[in-house]
């Protein structure tokens, strides 16, 4: 069978992998470089701990806050625009205790089954070294309402079995003696870990290339070809390859490939920034969630990584420094000794998250065709979740049985 993939990032590529895996002749077609898409600058966390959906009570009032301010974590470009509406409409629709209740065993599953195939890739060697490290996550907080939020959140992860540890101001400088680090406490999840997700894309891309897999490079896919309820062709502007099944795994252009096959898929693309800080002296030992700033801090290589900002703006590719700024002051609030400046512009990073309304992945067939498999919609954890989210298309496309429940993430769940 051959299976063509639309997208290089950590979902296609893991989906190619596990489908050579096998037996399947598979062909990954990218409008870019595979380096360039938003799986290869990320913040490089593997998060069991994020159970909670995006979508949650109390986030439309803190976003709507946020707004305000332009060197704010989160931000929706106001536009006149359909899908955003519609988007914005579920997005509310889901934001219910009920909702995050439904959530939590299903992105807990995902998330184990995701560690436990990235530990068998870090030791089996197949792939080159890629900077599995498990070293856990700090949830770093500067307030006692950011504490509260945390320590209930701790409860329910501890409830949904995913370990979580309430520290002191003390007991965090304990674990960072490089480092000052100026919180009021800190909520500990030992079981994440972290990566190099630069390295981890190279060594996928050279293990499939190595091995038979084609790719497609800087084409873009404009069209399909298509009988009855099956697709038989993916079309690019210099050719048509013949297909047996189809996987769309086009990150946050998934819904411009819905369209040219036909539906709509409610997904927006939320803008990201990261940059290096390197060659420090002394570094972040765990990798940290800032909460108020909502930025990150990763250990990688010979130095740390940022990251931060949500920005919903379509598939807008500009970095807005005063979003840089505003990581650039949050981390000097929490790490006041490390010598981080705002970057030069051509430094930072930039990726588009594919973000479903709900905040689950959509993977899985979709009714108007039958050979056809989604793979998107991971918005902040498609690193995390590329691994399982493979294995769960190879399962699903070699009619396998599958290795978890995916119901809460098929694409028809709102139709
Ligand atoms: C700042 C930042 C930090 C993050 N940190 C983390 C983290 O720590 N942990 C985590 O789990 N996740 C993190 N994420 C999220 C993660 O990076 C994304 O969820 C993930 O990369 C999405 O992968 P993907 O394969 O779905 O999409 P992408 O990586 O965007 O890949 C989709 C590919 O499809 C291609 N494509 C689209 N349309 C077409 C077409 N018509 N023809 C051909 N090719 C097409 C695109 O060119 C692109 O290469 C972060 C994201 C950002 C922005």
């Amino acid at each position: 069978m051959h299976i063509g993939i639309i997208g290089g990032g950590i979902i296609g590529l893991s989906s190619a992998y596990y489908l050579h895996q096998a037996g399947h002749q598979v062909t990954v077609f990218d409008q870019n470089k595979i380096t360039d898409g938003c799986s290869f600058g990320n913040a490089g966390m593997i998060v069991p701990s994020h159970i909670i959906p995006l979508a949650q009570p109390g986030m439309i009032a803190k976003g709507m806050r946020w707004m305000l301010n332009s060197t704010s974590p989160f931000y929706v470009k106001p536009r006149l625009n359909l899908d955003l509406m519609r988007w914005g409409w579920l997005f509310y629709r889901h934001a219910t205790p009920e909702h995050v209740e439904r959530a939590i065993p299903a992105l807990r599953d995902i998330s184990l089954l995701s560690k436990k195939l990235y530990q068998e890739l870090a030791s089996s060697g197949t792939l080159a070294p890629f900077g599995w490290q498990e070293r856990g996550l700090l949830m770093l907080y500067k307030t006692a309402a950011a504490g509260h939020e945390m320590a209930d959140e701790a409860t329910v992860a501890n409830r949904a079995g995913i370990e979580a540890q309430v520290l002191s101001a003390s007991q965090v400088q304990e674990m960072e003696p490089e480092v000052r680090v100026d919180v009021r406490g800190a909520v500990y999840y030992p079981g994440d870990a972290h990566l190099n997700p630069g390295n981890l894309i190279h060594g996928l891309v050279t293990y499939l290339k190595t091995n038979g897999v084609q790719f497609v490079e800087e084409q873009a896919v404009t069209g399909f070809g298509t009988k009855g309820t099956r697709i038989d062709s993916v079309q690019t502007g210099k050719g048509e390859y013949a297909v047996d099944n189809v996987v769309v795994a086009g990150g946050s252009w998934s819904p411009e490939l819905a369209r040219l096959l036909g539906f709509s898929l409610p997904l927006q693309g939320g803008k990201g920034y990261s940059f290096m800080l390197n060659n420090l002296t002394g570094s972040v030992q765990v990798p940290a969630i800032m909460l108020e700033a909502r930025a990150t801090a990763t250990p990688m290589g010979n130095g740390l990584r940022f990251a931060g900002t949500l920005e919903v703006a379509g598939t807008d590719q500009s970095v807005n420094m005063n979003r840089v700024r505003g990581i650039v002051a949050g981390i000097r609030q929490y790490y006041p000794e490390l010598p981080v400046e705002l970057p030069k512009i051509d430094t930072v990073w930039k990726g588009l998250r594919p973000c479903s309304p709900d905040g689950l992945p959509y993977i899985g067939r979709v009714d108007r065709f039958e050979n056809l498999t989604l793979a998107t919609g991971h918005g902040m954890m498609g690193l995390s979740l590329g691994p399982a989210t493979g294995k769960l298309v190879a399962e699903t496309i070699t009619s396998q049985a599958l290795s978890m429940d995916p119901a809460p993430f098929l694409p028809t769940r709102f139709s």
